[in-house]
C-alpha cells in the first residue's frame, strides 16, 4: 500500500467487462471518422497559415484523421521569445498551483480518454489495449510529478553557524525544449511537458510529426487544466526545420528528447555548438534489448512473455524484445510453442478488440523492415516463424511478426524498432560471453531474464549494463513510479522517467546563507 498511494496509478478500463466495454464501443464508433486539427499553438494562438497536411492512418492509408498545419522558423522564434517572457512568472507561480493544474489535467484526461484511444488507434495505429495503457500511463505521469515537484521544490533549511540561516531551494531553468516520439504519442509526450512544468520551465514541445493531433488535444486540456497558453506552446513540425531550430537557439535552457540514438547525438552536436551556457540534455533512446533463458525455465511462461515483449505494439517500443538468447537445452521446446503461438497472433485492424498486432508507424517504417528481413534471409538466417497478415491489411503499413536466428547479437548494426525477434542459441558455460557480447553492444534498456536459478538470474542481473532489468516476466510496460525507466550508454543520459530522480534535471539549484 506504501508503494501504491491511493492517487496514484490510474486504473484505466477494463474492456472484458460487457457494461464496460459496450458504451466504450459506441463512442468509439460516432469518433471513428471525426476530423481532428492541429497546428502551432503560440501565446494561445492557432497558427493556421499555409497548407495543412492531411493525415492518414497507419492501417489504411486512405483513411484521413485530420489536417496538421506545421510550424516554420518564424514561429519557432515567436514561441522562444514568447516562452522567456512568460519565464519568470511561471517560475514564482507557487508549486502547488503548478500541482494542481497538473491533477487537473490527469483528470481532464480520464474524462476525454475515449477521444484519445480513438485518436491512438487512428493516428499511431496502436491496439485499444495500448490506447488505454497510453492514457493511464499519461494520467501517472502527471500525477506522480505533480507529487515530486511538490517534494522536490520544497525549500529545505540546512544546519549552518549560529545566527545563520541557510536555506536550499530549486527552481525552474528557463524554457525548456520537449521532443517526444510517435509510439507513446501521449504518454511521453505529457510525461516530459509535466516534468518540465512542475519544476517551473516553460516548455516549447515539439511532437513527432506523425502524431501532431493528439498533442494537439492533450495540449489543449493543458490549457483548460489552468496551465497559462504562453507556458506551454506546441510547435508541431518536422526535425529537421523545427526541432533543428529548438535546439540551436542560445535562449533555451534544456531539451528532454525521446527517440532515436543518432537523433539525441545530433541534439548533442547542435547544443555543444550554439552560443549560450551548457544546458542539460535528458535523452532517452534505442535499444538492443537480449532476453536471456536458461534450461530452468518454464518454456509457457517464456513464450508468453516474448510474445508480449517482442510483438506487442508491434515492437515499437524502445523496451521491446529483439535479441532471445535460448540455453540450448531448452531451446527447441521453447521454439515449438513459440511457433504454435506466434500462428495464433491476429494480425489486423488496430481498433478491433481482437488484434493482436497492428502495422508500424509508417512507410519509410514498413520499408525499413523489410529490407532487414530481405537481408538476414539473403545471408542464409533461418526464419522461425512467420505470422500471417490478416485479411484488410493491403492498405496499411504492416509487417509480418517474425522469428529468425542469428548466429551472434553483433550482427545487427542497428535497431530494428518493429516485430521482428531475433533468436541465439548459446550453452550454459558461455553465459559470461552471451552477456559480455550484449554489453559490447553500447546500448543498455531493457534486459530480460527467464530461470528458476535465482544466482544465475542475480548474477547476470549484476553483471548486464542496462537500465531496467525483469526478472521471470516480460521487458515493456514500466509502470510509473514502480518501474522508473530509462537506459545507459547509447541508449539514454538519465535520469530515469517516473523515478523519483527524474526532476533533478529540470531544476537549478540556489542556496541562501542569512544572516541578517
Ligand atoms: N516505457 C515504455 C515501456 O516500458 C517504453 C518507452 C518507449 O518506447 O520509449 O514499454
Amino acid at each position: 500500500l506504501a508503494i501504491f498511494p491511493d492517487r496514484l496509478n490510474s486504473r484505466g478500463l477494463n474492456l472484458n467487462i460487457a457494461g464496460i466495454r459496450t458504451p466504450f464501443f459506441t463512442t468509439l464508433d460516432k469518433l471513428s471518422t471525426q476530423l481532428w486539427q492541429a497546428s502551432p499553438l503560440i501565446g494561445g494562438k492557432a497558427e493556421t497559415r499555409g497548407t495543412p497536411h492531411t493525415v492518414f492512418s497507419p492501417q489504411d492509408h486512405k483513411h484521413a484523421v485530420g489536417q496538421v498545419h506545421f510550424a516554420d522558423k518564424a514561429m519557432v522564434e515567436h514561441a522562444v521569445s514568447t516562452a522567456q517572457s512568460a519565464f519568470v512568472s511561471w517560475r514564482d507561480t507557487p508549486v502547488e498551483m503548478r500541482a494542481q493544474a497538473l491533477e487537473k489535467l490527469a483528470d481532464l484526461l480520464e474524462a476525454h480518454q475515449a477521444e484519445f484511444i480513438s485518436l491512438c488507434t487512428r493516428e499511431a495505429g496502436k491496439l485499444l489495449q495500448d490506447g488505454i495503457d497510453e492514457v493511464r500511463e499519461a494520467v501517472d505521469f502527471c500525477r506522480y510529478y505533480a507529487n515530486e515537484g511538490r517534494r522536490l521544490m520544497a525549500p529545505s533549511t540546512l544546519p549552518g553557524y549560529t545566527g545563520e540561516l541557510n536555506t536550499l531551494q530549486a527552481q525552474g531553468r528557463g524554457s525548456f525544449v520537449c521532443i517526444s516520439p510517435w509510439n507513446f504519442p501521449l504518454a511521453i509526450f505529457l510525461g516530459q511537458v509535466s516534468a518540465a512544468l512542475v519544476t517551473g520551465n516553460t516548455v516549447l514541445a515539439k511532437p513527432a510529426e506523425q502524431t501532431s493531433l493528439i498533442a494537439q488535444l492533450a495540449t489543449t486540456l493543458a490549457h483548460k487544466a489552468g496551465i497559462p497558453p504562453e507556458v506551454l506552446q506546441l510547435l508541431p513540425g518536422d526535425g529537421a526545420t523545427v526541432g533543428a531550430a529548438l535546439t540551436a537557439d542560445p535562449r533555451i535552457a534544456g531539451v528532454c528528447f525521446t527517440g532515436s540514438t543518432d537523433t539525441a547525438m545530433r541534439i548533442n552536436q547542435t547544443l555543444a555548438q550554439r552560443q549560450g551556457a551548457i544546458i542539460p540534455l535528458i535523452a532517452e533512446t534505442g535499444g538492443q534489448n537480449a532476453m536471456i533463458v536458461d534450461s530452468t525455465a518454464l518454456p509457457e511462461q517464456v513464450v508468453r512473455d516474448v510474445v508480449r515483449a517482442a510483438f506487442q505494439s508491434a515492437g515499437q517500443r524502445c523496451s521491446a524484445l529483439r535479441v532471445l538468447y535460448l540455453q540450448e537445452d531448452i531451446a527447441e521446446r521453447v521454439l515449438e510453442i513459440l511457433k504454435g503461438a506466434m500462428a495464433e497472433l491476429s494480425v489486423a485492424d488496430p481498433a478491433l478488440w481482437s488484434t493482436d498486432v497492428g502495422p508500424v508507424i509508417d512507410q519509410g517504417a514498413q520499408a525499413g523492415l523489410m529490407a532487414h528481413l530481405a537481408a538476414m534471409q539473403e545471408a542464409g538466417n533461418a526464419f522461425i516463424a512467420q505470422t500471417p497478415l490478416g485479411d484488410n491489411c493491403h492498405n496499411g503499413y504492416y509487417v509480418q511478426p517474425t522469428a529468425l536466428e542469428i548466429a551472434a547479437i553483433g550482427k545487427l548494426t542497428k535497431e530494428h524498432f518493429g516485430p521482428i525477434l531475433h533468436v541465439i542459441r548459446f550453452k550454459a558455460k558461455e553465459i559470461d560471453k552471451v552477456i559480455d557480447d550484449i554489453n559490447q553492444t553500447g546500448y543498455g534498456l531493457t534486459l530480460g531474464i527467464h530461470s528458476r536459478n535465482a544466482s544465475f538470474a542475480d548474477h547476470i542481473a549484476r553483471r548486464a549494463n542496462v537500465g531496467n532489468v525483469y526478472i521471470n516476466r516480460d521487458q515493456i510496460g514500466a509502470m510509473v513510479g514502480v518501474q522508473p525507466f530509462g537506459g545507459q550508454g547509447l541508449s539514454g543520459t538519465g535520469p530515469k522517467a517516473g523515478g523519483p530522480h527524474y526532476l533533478t534535471r529540470f531544476i537549478t539549484e540556489k542556496t541562501i546563507s542569512n544572516n541578517t
